[in-house]
């Protein structure tokens, strides 16, 4: 049995206190977007209250204490996934506009006519999409690596599908629909055995696992801040120094140049490069404090205890008649798909609703993967360190009522 301090992270949870529909708030719906510690709201707040100015810009005391924190929260991040350097640190939106600049730059810049990109069959749109718009205006192909019906990559035909025209693999770490955790060590091995550079998608990943760039020995790396108890509209690209080096800027504005005329610009060194415009100042820094709040947990305890949960709930998902799981992937993280006889996922959602249990109905942004699966949709339980096991058994009690009554 873990002793891992759950109350004791509950309690640093200020929404989990939250009724719905006059019951205690059981929030499994962490893979769309989990909530924040208070030390991330106060460290909003206080960046607001104390250290607020522009970045980069001013001569003044109050933002060169801003520029510092900031660069703070770069350094953070480097070493959360162990890059080499900050300079490989690059601040955007999320995981979504960090593929779309790989796309847009790197893609653009080297991607020709007939030359292909390889994705899995278990991508979220964010990684789908990007790629099928380049493609469009390259004429370069998409290809993709097909999955099994545990929802596990058919890793025997990878080697076939890495040819001499593959400019890319972009791949998830951690399916979002179906939980599965790919090999993505392994794959970059194989890729760059042909000079395949390759792009791990670990929007999903992070919140859950250890994460080494250096060991992975990814080209690219994604993921967003406001999947790993940080705020939204701040997530991070990482890149090799010298992949990014060579690739052409992204948007064009202040912070990206050194020097502009009106006949010509000279951009900025790394990783102001691709920073173009004022960045999410405080959503930043706030993400240098999740990273700090979630290293003080340490990583390895928080996977243990999620992969406990998971067994937990899956264990008594296996037991219930007329439930099917979705994926079932031998390496899963924290997450629970699944579809009920006779009673659609949206139903399902709204019927736990009334129990104040949050859950995810729907195609969870990758409806490749429900057509392959043959579903409309699918229920989906995604968990978090501040979760419980007490929670699981509401969850599951209220799935069987629902059979119960309408299944
Ligand atoms: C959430 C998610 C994304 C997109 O992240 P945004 O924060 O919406 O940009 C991409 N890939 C996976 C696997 C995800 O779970």
């Amino acid at each position: 049995m873990s002793t891992f301090p759950v109350e004791q992270i509950r309690a640093d949870f200020p929404i989990l206190a939250e009724r719905i529909r006059n019951k205690p708030l059981i929030y499994f719906d962490n893979a769309a977007t989990c909530h924040k510690p208070q030390a991330v709201i106060d460290s909003l707040v206080h960046v607001y209250s104390h250290e607020y100015a522009n970045v980069h810009r001013g001569v003044h005391t109050l933002s060169q204490r801003t520029s510092e924190k900031f660069e703070l929260a770069r350094e953070k991040v480097q070493h959360f996934i162990n890059a080499a350097s900050d300079k490989e640190i690059i601040f955007v939106r999320g995981a979504t506009e960090a593929i779309n600049l790989v796309a847009q730059t790197f893609g653009k810049a080297n991607f020709k006519a007939g030359d292909e990109i390889l994705i899995s069959a278990m991508e979220h749109h964010a990684n789908i999409v990007p790629w099928q718009m380049l493609c469009q205006e390259t004429g370069a192909i998409l290809k993709v690596l097909p999955m099994d019906h545990q929802g596990e990559l058919i890793l025997a035909e990878l080697d076939a599908l890495l040819t001499d025209k593959t400019k890319l693999f972009a791949i998830t770490q951690m399916s979002n629909a179906l939980g599965t955790v790919n090999p993505v060590k392994q794959l970059i091995a194989q890729a760059h055995a042909k000079n395949i550079p390759v792009l791990v998608d670990a929007a999903q990943s992070t919140p859950h696992m250890l994460i080494d760039v250096q060991d992975l020995e990814c080209d690219f790396l994604v993921f967003s801040g406001h999947k790993l108890y940080a705020p939204s509209g701040i997530g991070v690209l990482y890149g090799k120094q010298k992949i990014l080096e060579a690739m052409p800027p992204y948007q064009g504005g202040g912070d990206m140049i050194r020097k502009v005329t009106f006949t010509e610009t000279d951009y900025n060194s790394l990783p102001y490069k691709f920073e173009a415009g004022t960045p999410s100042i405080a959503d930043t820094i706030a993400l240098g404090t999740a990273i700090d709040y979630i290293q003080h947990i340490g990583m390895a305890n928080i996977a243990a205890y999620e992969a406990e949960l998971l067994e937990y709930a899956t264990e008594q998902a296996q037991a219930i008649n007329g439930l099917r799981i979705i994926g079932t992937a031998k390496e899963k993280g924290a997450i629970l798909s699944f579809t009920l006889d006779r009673i659609h996922p949206h139903d399902i959602g709204t019927m736990l609703d009334s129990l104040g249990i949050a859950i995810r109905a729907g195609h969870h942004c990758a409806m490749p993967v429900m057509d392959f699966f043959e579903v409309p949709a699918t229920a989906r339980a995604s968990f978090a360190m501040y979760n419980t096991k007490a929670e699981i058994d509401v969850l599951m009690q209220g799935i069987q009522s629902l059979i119960e009554v309408f299944g």
